[in-house]
């Protein structure tokens, strides 16, 4: 690496160079402050805005119409978007839809697929898990009447960071009914290997249903290809949809015409909903798993912002999101080495995600001291700093600054003047 990597008429170059660089000004961006924070809450971009108002313009002058008339009409739109995002995922138009969310979604599919049978009656998923995906897993054994203790298996991780996918197919035995990974671990960013998941899973008639809230709309996936049972994720972090965003899920063809865990009315046929039945005529196709009413203004954001992707195309976004954390971690190795930083994520780019996971015992107050700078980190309980450099609205220049600000804290030690310990939300 020649000395010249290392500063910042390098990092501009490399923006000079970027085929993604005009997206930048269609997000709200802070004058002096770098947001290094979307793959918690991505940034609001000017069309997410406008689809939002013309939404609520939509109320304002169609009421009760608004369901099937104007732009954008309600009653159709979570088939809608799912159609759209449908490409981000690899599923066909019926099979992703846009509703519920995370945790409602999770509950919803393990209600739908989890139908344990003789010994085979538990549900395997990792120690690593983020927690409302473990909290769910264990209301639904409990539901059935099966003790969590027993029949969640959870997978251990060797190093506390990554987990071996050779451990995970070995936890596959003929006790486990279902098995619910993430597809990128949301501390170390490892991406998991899906499809030899996927495959070993059925060899072994297991179904396997994935969480997708680090992958999506950071790289590509081929769900259906890879003939994943089903998925499901949230789309305020790097789909940019807002806080609280509608979440997603995909439920594999071969599914379709299964009856549906928790139904409700938007479970229905579309054409025999207002028929008013109590006998429910279930959607052949996804739409099956919708329960009630869609949080029309919560889902607004994502069409303006699904356009985008559209438009930008996951694999620019993936090839830029690598080189971005590429040339971070070049970056850090070379900057930060006198400073006792670990870098936790996967170097090698079949399995990092898009973000950068550092851990150092002052954690807390380094991200402190980092927002001191105008630097939004996101701190991770008890000592790391996830870095996501965005391929849609940051540069490469922000990476180089970030990387400076963190090696004059260090150096100055302006972390000191802060107390090490986390916030609420954190
Ligand atoms: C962000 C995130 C969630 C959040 O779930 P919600 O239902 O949207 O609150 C769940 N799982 C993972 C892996 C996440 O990263």
């Amino acid at each position: 690496m020649s000395e010249h990597t290392y500063t910042l008429e390098h990092a501009r170059q490399l923006d000079q160079e970027d085929p993604l660089a005009r997206y930048r000004d269609e997000f709200y961006i802070k004058q002096d402050q770098i947001y290094f924070d979307g793959n918690s809450l991505g940034l609001l971009s000017k069309r997410a805005e406008q689809t939002l108002l013309s939404m609520l313009h939509s109320w304002r002058d169609l009421g009760i119409d608004g369901w099937t008339e104007g732009e954008h009409p309600w009653f159709y739109l979570s088939e809608k978007l799912g159609e759209q995002l449908a490409p981000l995922v690899g599923g066909k138009p019926n099979e992703v839809i846009m509703t519920g969310s995370t945790t409602t979604n999770l509950h919803q599919l393990v209600a739908s697929f989890f139908q344990p049978k003789g010994k085979k009656n538990k549900i395997l998923a990792d120690q690593l898990s983020f927690p409302t995906d473990i909290y769910a897993l264990q209301s639904q054994l409990k539901l059935r009447g099966l003790d969590p203790e027993t029949h969640l298996v959870k997978v251990a991780s060797p190093d506390g960071h990554m987990l071996n996918e050779d451990d995970i197919i070995e936890a596959m035995s003929e006790e486990i009914a279902v098995i619910i990974l993430p597809s990128i671990l949301y501390r170390s960013g490892q991406i998991l290997d899906m499809k030899r998941l996927t495959e070993e899973a059925h060899k072994r008639e297991i179904l396997i249903g994935f969480d997708l809230c680090h992958s999506i709309g950071s790289i590509p996936h081929q769900l259906s290809e890879w003939d994943v049972d089903f998925a499901f994720w949230c789309n305020y972090k790097h789909l940019n949809g807002g806080p609280g965003s509608v979440g997603g899920l995909y439920v594999n063809q071969r599914h379709f015409g299964k009856t549906p865990g928790l139904a409700g009315w938007f479970s229905s046929r579309k054409d025999r909903q207002f028929d008013m039945d109590h006998q429910l005529t279930a959607a052949d196709d996804v739409g099956a798993f919708q329960m009630g009413t869609p949080h029309v203004l919560s889902v607004a954001p994502l069409i303006g912002s699904l356009e985008m992707f559209q438009e930008a195309g996951i694999e620019n976004i993936r090839e830029k999101s690598l080189k971005l954390s590429g040339y971070m971690l070049q970056l850090i190795d070379h900057e930060l080495k006198d400073y006792d930083f670990k870098i936790r994520n996967p170097r090698n780019d079949d399995n990092r995600g898009g973000h950068i996971f550092l851990e150092h015992p002052e954690a807390a107050r380094i991200c402190k001291a980092l927002k001191a700078n105008n630097i939004i980190p996101d701190f991770r309980s008890p000592n790391g700093i996830r870095l996501a450099p965005v391929a849609l609205y940051n540069t490469f220049a922000e990476v180089w600054e970030v990387v400076q600000t963190l090696k004059a804290i260090m150096k100055e030690e302006q972390y000191k003047q802060f107390e090490n310990k986390r916030g609420v939300v954190a």
